[in-house]
């Protein structure tokens, strides 16, 4: 069919004329422009009320789908909105069970949409495909949709809709009396839910929990989880779903043989929906009730409910149904003693439940859970890769950790220069390879000038910002491979490696003057300070003291500040022996 006579059948199908009338819900919207986005709302509120309030999902899908037509979006048709709104109004059918609709709206999106780029509606299209042949007993054919429809989920990264594709997936097995493998499927699907917020996606996922495990006859577990569907759908007020869920937990509680309580709660339940009497969820219940009759061996009562599911099931072709309701009848019949009755009915089933699952199907459904197991491995190995990234990225965490630690056990943290330890290790290295290569090396030793007074006075914040603005000035005044340390309060120290002790004085001078020159400004003054250095270095005779350690290169420039102190600060001098060879002072 063309693309223009594929428009013209949507604008006159036939539910349209009757859902057309809304009026004021355009009006609503009517201010909303440009169109497309008007399009986009309305889709976006009837996809959130699917299940919630299917009238009005269904009507805002067909105003939707009006509003995109060709003419009414810059004479354009607004495809994205049409294919969605289809797409929305397929999905509420088939949650209505209105299986010739869903499959109607459903093909029409899923034609459409060729050539667009992907949307979510080419995943909401094929689950509504999927489970309308579900409800016909097509099972191959509802995998051929749903396994796409999971890997569209996948591909647009939306976790809701894979859930809900995975969950769909899951059921199909089921309807392949493959109840192993149903449940196995929604062992993962459990354990992605708490990623999802949607309560619809949980109490769905809770209910078909729950008929996997009644089927396999875990019963009390299956009665906990068909409870927590039916407690969501009542909270959040699903009323259709929750009837549908009640008769899970019928199911459940007549299993456990608990038949009182079924048949009250089926009576309660059959009495709120009298109304309904041609739906899904009424034949449903019924046919609970039968099978509840049947269990408790009141064959009367089982035959005359469950014809009347039968008939429901068959005016509106619910195959599965009719199945069940066949089977079920046979078995009845025979109790009753009706032999032809009993056959007549086992024919019907017989015929049904080859149509449901033929021997063609049964090749094809392996293929394709084949192909799906494979999705599944893909799945988990991607599962580890990111568990091994994740692991990875802890270990860089540890290794960032174990890095900062280590930095705190060498750094000073107020001035960020070596702290006395770690100053001693790398002097000592430095020591070592001077001694070993014969290369000079010089030691600096400094020491602000009355800094008690400088706390005293302006505080001891302003003191340690004095202490910053040293640590500064010294590493910007000396090399990269000079190595400078906090050695205690107001003292710094630096090693000079291949630095002769002329070349050291000029370096000290430079720093004191600086110092002297320039002010610390510590948010409130601007404070002068003075420091005073004492330096040394190791001298050819050194060199063959096999007994020479940093230690007595630190007390000899430590001697030469004591000094400079006691010759009046802001002075620096070179250490000198007793004998008084090398000791030259520097007057500022
Ligand atoms: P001098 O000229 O003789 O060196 O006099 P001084 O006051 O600098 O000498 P002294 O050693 O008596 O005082 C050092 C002061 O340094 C004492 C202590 O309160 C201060 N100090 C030590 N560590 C810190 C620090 O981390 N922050 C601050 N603000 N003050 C410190
Ligand atoms: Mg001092
Ligand atoms: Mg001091």
């Amino acid at each position: 069919m063309s693309f223009l006579g594929l428009l013209i059948t949507v604008c006159h199908s036939e539910g349209m004329e009757r859902l057309n009338e809304t009026p004021e819900m355009e009006k609503e919207f009517e201010h909303i422009h440009p169109v497309s986005k008007r399009v986009d709302m309305l889709n976006e509120l009837a996809w959130q009320l699917r299940y919630q309030d299917k009238q009005k999902a269904l009507r805002l899908s067909h105003l939707a789908r009006q509003l995109s037509q060709p003419g009414e979006y810059q004479g354009q048709p607004y495809l994205a909105g049409l294919v969605t709104a289809l797409a929305t109004s397929g999905f509420v059918y088939q949650a209505q069970f209105k299986l010739e609709e869903s499959l109607n709206d459903s093909i029409q999106a899923m034609t459409l949409m060729d050539g667009l780029p992907l949307l979510p509606a080419a995943c909401d299209a094929r689950c509504a495909i999927a489970w309308v042949k579900n409800y016909s007993g097509e099972a191959s054919t509802a995998l051929d949709y749903a396994l796409p429809a999971l890997q569209i989920a996948r591909d647009l990264h939306d976790l809701e809709r894979e859930v809900y594709a995975m969950d769909l997936l899951a059921c199909c097995y089921a309807l392949m009396n493959d109840i192993p493998d149903a449940l196995e499927q929604h062992a993962v699907v459990l354990q992605m839910l708490p990623a999802i917020e949607s309560p619809v996606i949980h109490m769905i996922i809770y209910n078909n929990h729950a008929v996997f495990l009644n089927e396999s006859n875990k019963v009390e577990e299956g009665l906990e989880y068909s409870e927590r569907s039916v407690n969501l759908a009542r909270q959040h007020g699903y009323a259709d779903e929750e009837i549908i869920f009640i008769s899970t937990m019928v199911i459940s509680l007549t299993l456990l043989k608990k038949y009182t309580q079924a048949e009250t709660l089926l009576r309660e339940t059959l009495n709120k929906i009298k109304h309904k009497t041609g739906t899904k969820p009424y034949s449903y219940l019924v046919q609970t009730l039968g099978i509840l009759f049947y269990k408790n061996q009141d064959y009367h009562q089982a035959e005359g409910h469950l014809l009347q599911s039968l008939e429901i099931a068959t005016i509106n072709n619910y195959k599965i149904d009719q199945e069940s309701c066949h089977s079920l009848l046979s078995e009845i019949y025979e109790k009753l003693d009706q032999p032809a009755k009993a056959l007549m009915h086992f024919k019907q089933y017989f015929v049904l439940h080859t149509n449901n699952a033929n021997i063609e199907n049964g090749r094809k459904i392996a293929l394709l859970k084949t192909e799906h197991q494979m999705e599944h491995t893909r799945r988990e190995a991607d599962q580890v890769r990111v568990k091994n990234l994740e692991l990875e990225h802890e270990i860089e965490a540890g290794r960032h950790e174990t890095a900062m630690y280590e930095k705190l056990a060498m750094i000073d943290p107020l001035t960020e220069l070596f702290n006395r330890r770690h100053f001693s290790i790398l002097a000592n290295q430095e020591l070592e390879h001077s001694l070993a290569h014969r290369h000079p090396l010089s030691v600096l030793f400094l020491d602000i000038d009355h800094f008690k007074s400088i706390n005293d006075r302006y505080g001891h914040l302003s003191g340690d910002r004095v202490l910053i603005s040293m640590a500064s000035i010294m590493r910007n005044l000396l090399r990269d491979s000079d190595i400078i340390g906090r050695f205690g309060g107001e003292e710094f120290i630096a090693i000079l490696p291949d630095t002769l002790l002329q070349q050291a004085r000029q370096i000290g001078e430079r720093i004191r003057k600086t110092i002297s020159q320039s002010k610390v400004d510590t948010g409130h003054e601007n404070i002068s300070i003075t420091v005073s250095i004492g330096i040394t270095e190791l001298l050819p005779s050194d060199m063959l003291n096999p007994h020479m350690s940093m230690t007595d290169l630190v007390h000899k420039a430590d001697q030469a500040l004591y000094i400079a102190k006691k010759n009046g600060r802001n002075r620096v001098e070179i250490y000198s022996t007793p004998t008084g060879d090398a000791g030259a002072t520097q007057h500022p």
